[in-house]
């Protein structure tokens, strides 16, 4: 499956890579915990990414410039976004989502494991580590400096799609070289938890009262996950939005990492539009806050 990438995209994705800016402002306030019937959500930052116009390509222009200058940022960005994994527990059991990006994507991260500690959790505690998607700013933080595994005792669970498409030869020649890092991050994620990776296909149950969703197009196995008990209920939705400002209200301005742009705009405009109607609350990993979804003009909006 072909990556499309604009020459200036891939030139953005590759600075990313050795990025560290944003680092000191990774210890401002994060939001939460939210408490799910029995289950406790706790958001647990990472660090915060600089997105510029040339990661969300159609938002270069005058329309993204304006929400940008509107937000008090200058017209081009970046616009401070964040990176989230989520410790989920309920009586002494610890689960993650997602687990930050660790070492692989500079100093400016890296953070999850310490703030693991300020909960009172280690690491060799978390039972499971439930992974939205392969990228690095999710699968990174589950290896060591050394890439080797980082929860001594989690079994990973991810999407058979997605575990298939980052281990296949044919899609990493046909993505862009500037994306090998992104096979490399995901294929030592893999190999460092050998005999303790679970594939599971579609709404499986993850636990009780814990059910994926899959929601594909950013990646082929990308999922979100679905926490209730009782009548509480929140969506994790994973990478349905990189940036509140922009894509909220231009549902089709999808960023440069897509591996089917089409399809995640699909996936992303049916992921609101459900949203809206049921009225459940949602977070993301590249959300501050959680809120619900309203429709607003074309699109939408986090209230
Ligand atoms: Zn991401």
């Amino acid at each position: 499956m072909a990556l499309h990438l604009s020459r200036r995209g891939l030139l953005a994705a590759s600075a990313l890579l050795p990025l560290g800016l944003y680092g000191p402002a990774a210890g401002a306030p994060v939001a939460g915990p939210y408490k799910i019937g029995a289950f406790t959500v706790t958001p647990l930052r990472d660090g915060l990414f600089p997105l510029e116009p040339s990661m969300i390509p159609s938002s270069d222009c005058a329309a993204g410039h304006a929400l940008l200058t509107g937000a008090g940022l200058p017209p081009q960005g970046p616009s401070p976004e964040p990176v989230n994994a989520f410790l989920i527990r309920r009586g002494d059991r610890h689960w993650l989502l997602d687990a930050g990006c660790g070492t692989v994507l500079g100093p400016g991260f890296n953070r999850v494991t310490a703030a693991l500690a300020a909960e009172g959790v280690r690491p060799d505690q978390v039972e499971t580590v439930w992974l939205s998607h392969l990228h690095a700013d999710h699968a990174g933080g589950l290896l060591t400096p050394n890439r080797l595994a980082r929860f001594a005792n989690a079994e990973l669970v991810l999407q058979e799609r997605e575990a298939a498409y980052w281990s296949d030869a044919g899609a990493r020649a046909s993505a862009p070289t500037a994306l090998s890092p992104m096979f490399d991050t995901a294929q030592a994620v893999l190999a460092a938890y050998p005999d303790r990776i679970r594939r599971v296909s579609g709404e499986a149950e993850l636990a009780p009262g814990i059910h994926a969703l899959p929601l594909p197009g950013h990646t082929p196995g990308h999922m979100g996950v679905m926490i209730a008990d009782g009548p509480a209920q929140l969506l994790i939705w994973g990478d349905i939005i990189h940036s509140r400002l922009l894509q909220m209200p231009h549902p089709d301005w999808t960023v440069i990492w897509d591996t089917d742009p089409a399809e995640a705009i699909a996936t992303r405009r049916y992921i609101l539009d459900r949203a809206a109607t049921d009225g459940v609350s949602v977070t993301g990993m590249h959300l501050a806050a959680r809120g619900t979804i309203e429709r607003s003009g074309a699109g939408y909006a986090l209230v």
